[in-house]
């Protein structure tokens, strides 16, 4: 099975608070590993770039080699040319047009030929390939 993964609001435990539960954080992180262990595919798909990912996965103390990849929405979008503008200007925090951004994570699920997709945006699942099971973590 191919799993993907959202970083903010799945895996980091993130709360519509703001408020880290580190309890749901190391659920996800469990069921990570057990997959894994058992032969699955779990891709962390998230919006910024994947150093910036991987920094985020060292603040929260979680292995970046625990997943069978990561993938980046900002650097799939860079790399298929389209149009990204930072706001603030030079702050590593890259935008897109609604419509565009929010088609991109389904374009990676078909790359990946995902199964399915755990991810707190609901935004996501319209643009998800028919055959990949979306859903939504609240
Ligand atoms: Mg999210």
């Amino acid at each position: 099975m191919k799993i993907g993964m959202d970083l903010h609001g799945v895996l980091d435990g993130m709360l519509c608070t703001k408020v880290r539960s580190s309890e749901k954080s190391a659920l996800w992180l469990l069921f990570v590993r057990q997959m894994v262990h058992s032969g699955h595919e779990v891709h962390l798909i998230s919006g910024p770039t994947r150093s910036q990912i991987i920094g985020e996965l060292v603040e929260l103390n979680i292995d970046s080699n625990e997943f069978t990849d990561i993938f980046s929405v900002v650097d799939y979008l860079k790399d298929h040319g389209a149009k990204m503008w930072q706001d603030p200007p030079d702050s590593g925090r890259w935008f897109t047009d609604d419509s565009v951004w929010w088609a991109t994570k389904g374009e990676i699920a078909k790359d990946l030929e995902l199964d399915i997709m755990f991810d707190d945006s609901q935004q996501y699942a319209e643009a998800m390939p028919e055959n990949v099971k979306f859903v939504l973590v609240k």
